[in-house]
């Protein structure tokens, strides 16, 4: 009679001794231990026979169909045959019932699944199987844990900053000045696989790069070609150590086009205080055509190009708003060598007009973002040799607002960034996850 019970249950290692109806839907299932090795010390692995007594405890397990059913476990405490053990007794324990827990593993498992795959909020699972928030969060932790494991090598690596939160002001450690704590982290991107968003940590400075790295195994970093950063010296610090010594380093171009953008604007806005000795207003024909500055040429229509472009020469004298937007038109056809995969002479011959726009304008914007070009040169040539873009991470970045909205419960941020990296590793898995709350 024992058997099928048993079977019926399906917690191995235990053997159903009796099964009693609760007052409310509950049932009452008694149960010990069936398992030989539950017998062996932990510590010294020795079989023991000599019974020191007996204790009973009720860890929580799943549903049978719609009803709660109460595991009863008697179980043998032993003491240890072994002399040479430091251990003087132990109580037995099985596999689906490590010790000292109260739940049984598959109803861990039950919880973070919930937890995870169905994106349920941790209190909602945790009501609905009967056990603490704590024991449904540890649940969530242990089986995410397994998913996210060890991040697989990956052959390009994406490393980006997304900031978290307002900057704050607190107290320094003898509470006498105000510091400011930036709240960025650093995102780090599988570019080349499906492993999604591999690690988070806090800050943007080099070690906090180089000390994730180091976490990693050896075979991760040696297996890595290429890194795609912002262009970010402490960044570029951390990747050029000899941790990553088989990798070149990218940078990505739309941050690049975004610092040739601050250069426009920069010049603008210069050029109007010089005119006006004022900030910009809606009056002004460079105010109303500064978006169309910081458009790609062609996404405008040849109307609003013509509009923009004959505002400019009527009301900038010093053609210099003009200049630095060519000179930002022309850095964008230098980028632009990586789509057309442009030969090596096309390439120089476009840095070469680029340098030369630069150096002749003679324009404080533009000696500066031309400076910034020749320094990161050697990375933005692997840019437009590889086509290699973080544009990946900004989806994540997304993805990690959306998940900080939806994870009540969540004001840790450990606990959060745990979850955004599981569901981030999922979405890139299954694209379109939805989440809820
Ligand atoms: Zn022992």
């Amino acid at each position: 009679m024992a058997e099928p019970t048993s079977l019926l249950l399906g917690l191995e290692g235990l053997e159903v001794t009796a099964v009693t109806r609760g007052t409310d839907r509950s049932r009452v299932v008694d149960v010990v231990t069936a398992d030989r090795r539950a017998a062996h010390c932990p510590q010294c692995k020795v079989a023991s026979s000599s019974v020191k007594g007996h204790a009973v405890t009720r860890p929580r397990d799943i549903r049978y169909g719609d009803d709660p059913i109460m595991l009863r476990w008697t179980k043998t405490r032993y003491y240890c045959v072994n002399p040479a053990c430091e251990r003087r007794s132990f109580t037995e324990s099985i596999p689906q019932i490590p010790p000292r827990r109260r739940t049984t593993t598959r109803l861990r498992t039950q919880i973070g699944r919930d937890v995870g795959e169905a994106a349920r909020s941790v209190s909602e699972v945790a009501a609905s199987v009967g056990v603490s928030w704590p024991t449904a969060h540890a649940a969530f932790i242990e089986h995410a844990s397994k998913v996210l494991s060890t991040p697989k090598p990956v052959r390009v690596l994406g490393i980006d900053e997304t900031r978290r939160g307002k900057p704050r002001w607190t107290r320094d450690v003898d509470g006498r000045r105000w510091v400011r704590v930036d709240p960025w982290d650093t995102g780090f991107v599988d570019l080349s696989g499906d492993q999604g968003l591999l690690g988070q940590v806090e800050g943007r400075t080099s070690k906090a790069v180089t000390d994730w790295l180091t976490t990693q195994s050896k075979q991760f970093r040696t297996e890595i070609t290429h890194v795609v950063i912002d262009p970010s010296a402490a960044y570029a610090a951390a990747v050029t150590t000899e941790l990553l010594a088989n990798a070149t380093l990218v940078v990505d171009h739309f941050h690049l086009i975004k610092l040739a953008n601050d250069a426009v604007t920069g010049v603008r806005r210069r050029v109007t205080f010089d005119a006006h000795g004022r900030r910009g207003r809606k009056q002004d024909p460079e105010w109303a055509n500064r978006r169309r500055l910081l458009t790609a040429r062609e996404r405008l229509s040849d109307r609003s190009f013509a509009k923009m472009w004959n505002a400019l020469i009527d009301n900038d004298p010093t053609s210099e708003i003009l200049t630095a937007y060519i000179a930002k038109e022309e850095l964008r056809a230098l980028l632009a060598c990586a789509r057309e995969d442009a030969d090596d002479s096309e390439v120089r011959r476009r840095l070469y007009r680029f340098y030369t726009w630069c150096a002749e304008a003679n324009i404080p914007e533009l000696t500066r973002l031309a400076a910034t070009i020749e320094t990161w040169w050697p990375a933005i040539l692997a840019f437009v040799h590889t086509g290699l873009t973080n544009a990946r991470t900004e989806g994540y970045n997304r993805l990690v607002k959306q998940v900080k909205r939806v994870a009540c419960g969540f004001r840790n941020t450990e606990n959060s960034r745990r979850r955004i990296r599981f569901h981030c590793t999922r979405a890139q898995r299954a694209n379109n996850q939805q989440f809820h709350c």
